[in-house]
């Protein structure tokens, strides 16, 4: 049977299964799906290489789910599933996804990570449950404290275990592993099965089927990439605002390299007017699960996150990701504009660099296999002639002249200057000028906000565009604010 016309009714799943996911309007499975769900359900160990937005939670969860139409015979409370993330905000995707997906089978899920307080968690496992949704660090305090029976687990699934391995969880992973049944279904999703996740895939899985989707995602065919070169802080932050206020952004997700920076934009993006809100790892779980609803239900619609977001956010009407700074590895890239352009949706994916940043961005295109062209807005040019980009992975010859491949090559960028065209209201102001205390500046100070107010906040190299946030007063935002949208969340 063809991928393409495989249906869930196929798969042998359960039919409360079916009908949840009737109920989501899934209609056929990916190819994740489709080649993963017999598998598991064949009862084999499994090793997946597939890409977030290509359905691969629902390519674990969904056969997972089925074991439970089978009671267990055991009377213990203890999870039959156990799914390890490497982030929390991906524990609470899953989560989710098994609560839909498991509705009608009545699954009994909980989600055990770090940053929530010991005693609700507590509370939590000493209810019976079936499936088990937790970080690595936390879930292993708990155990050590004896606080959970694993003695019926019949299925662990990790959950970007790329990931894991590169945050450092890998011994905890194994101290987990060691502590569960032998007797078990093992399931291993990452981004990548080279190096050294296959070799631990090999100490953990038993001989496993492996399953390689060159996922559509993949050349993220459905996300736009563009390049802006920028001059400096000042620049990013015109064309940032100019971006926000454009008519196609429904919902965006601006990145900066680190949490401070994060607060600060995300301040001054609410002083212009835009319904902002951080989200970073140095806030309490509470407050990124609350932050998180508000972008779900829309009250957010700029979210300025740090790379902790990059994966797990699973918002439909994120149209654009803006990469304010460039992620510090290519491979954040992919997760990061991964959070758009979800579910069959067209994405936009902006990227601000500066020279300095050239070498990442070519590192970036290598790890991709794609150009990303650069594009010029007109009235927001950079002033420095963007560098040449020619070949994938060629480096700059330096002191050459650039020869206006530049500028012709973005004016093939079709549509897009003549979209934004006059858009911006007032294309040579920016929001919010800060110090580097934070506080803000006198716009009659320094017209040059960057030149005088370059920030380090240890995250990134301080290159040109490295660190604070730059310009504005409170007159110029209430400006901006009058011409927008009305403030309604900080
Ligand atoms: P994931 O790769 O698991 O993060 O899933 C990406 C998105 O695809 C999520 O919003 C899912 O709800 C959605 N999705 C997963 N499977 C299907 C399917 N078979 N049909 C339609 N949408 C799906």
């Amino acid at each position: 049977m063809s991928l393409e016309n495989t249906s869930f009714e196929s798969l042998n799943l359960d039919p409360s299964i079916l009908r949840a996911l009737q109920e989501a309007g899934y209609v056929n499975p990916t190819p994740i799906q489709a080649q993963a769900i017999p598998e598991v359900l064949a009862g084999h160990d499994l090793m997946a290489s597939a890409q977030t937005g290509t359905g691969k939670t629902a390519a674990f969860t969904l056969p997972a789910l089925n074991l439970l139409a089978t009671p267990h015979p055991s009377k213990s409370r203890g999870p039959r599933i156990l799914v390890l993330t490497p982030t929390r905000e991906l524990a609470g995707q899953v989560n989710d996804a098994a609560r839909k997906y498991g509705k009608f089978i009545r699954a009994r899920t909980v989600s055990i990570v770090g940053g929530m307080p010991y005693p609700l968690q507590n509370k939590l496992l000493s209810q019976p449950l079936d499936i088990l949704v937790a970080t690595p660090g936390r879930l292993l305090d708990h155990m050590e404290r004896g606080r959970i029976d694993m003695s019926r687990l019949q299925m662990l699934i990790l959950d970007e275990a790329d990931r894991m391995l590169d945050m450092g969880f890998m011994p905890d992973v194994e101290r987990i592993c060691n502590a569960l049944p032998a007797e078990r279904q093992t399931l291993l999703f990452s981004a990548t099965l080279d190096g050294n996740i296959g070799n631990i895939a090999r100490q953990i899985l038993r001989n496993p089927k492996t399953i390689q989707v060159a996922a559509q995602k993949e050349k993220h065919a459905n996300i736009e990439q563009r390049l802006h070169f920028v001059d400096d802080m000042n620049h990013k932050n015109k064309l940032l605002e100019h971006l926000l206020i454009g008519a196609e952004v429904n919902q965006a997700i601006v990145f900066t390299s680190t949490k401070r920076h994060a607060d600060l934009l995300a301040e001054d993006l609410y002083a212009a007017g835009h319904k902002t809100a951080a989200l970073h790892g140095d806030m309490t779980q509470g407050a990124r699960n609350r932050t998180l609803t508000k972008l779900r239900h829309g009250d957010v619609r700029v979210l300025v996150a740090t790379d902790v977001a990059a994966r797990g956010i699973d918002v439909h009407g994120i149209t654009h990701v803006i990469n304010y700074d460039l992620p510090k590895f290519a491979e954040d890239y992919v997760h990061r504009i991964g959070r758009t352009g979800r579910a069959g949706n067209m994405g936009i994916a902006v990227s601000f660099a500066s020279h300095a940043d050239r070498y990442q961005v070519r590192k970036i295109e290598q790890f991709t296999g794609q150009r990303i062209e650069p594009t010029v807005i007109e009235g927001f040019e950079p002033k420095r002639p963007a560098p040449r980009m020619d070949g994938p992975g060629e480096r700059p010859r330096s002191g050459k002249k650039p020869g206006g491949g530049y500028k012709g090559r973005s004016q093939g960028a079709q549509g897009y200057r003549g979209d934004n065209q006059n858009r911006s209201a007032n294309p040579g102001q920016s929001f919010g000028d800060r110090n580097a205390a934070g506080n803000r500046q006198d716009a009659g100070r320094g017209n040059g906000p960057f030149s005088a107010q370059k920030r380090n906040e240890g995250g990134r190299s301080n290159s040109a565009t490295a660190g604070g946030v730059s310009v504005k007063t409170a007159a110029k935002a209430a400006r901006l604010d009058a011409t927008r949208r009305p403030r309604t969340f900080g």
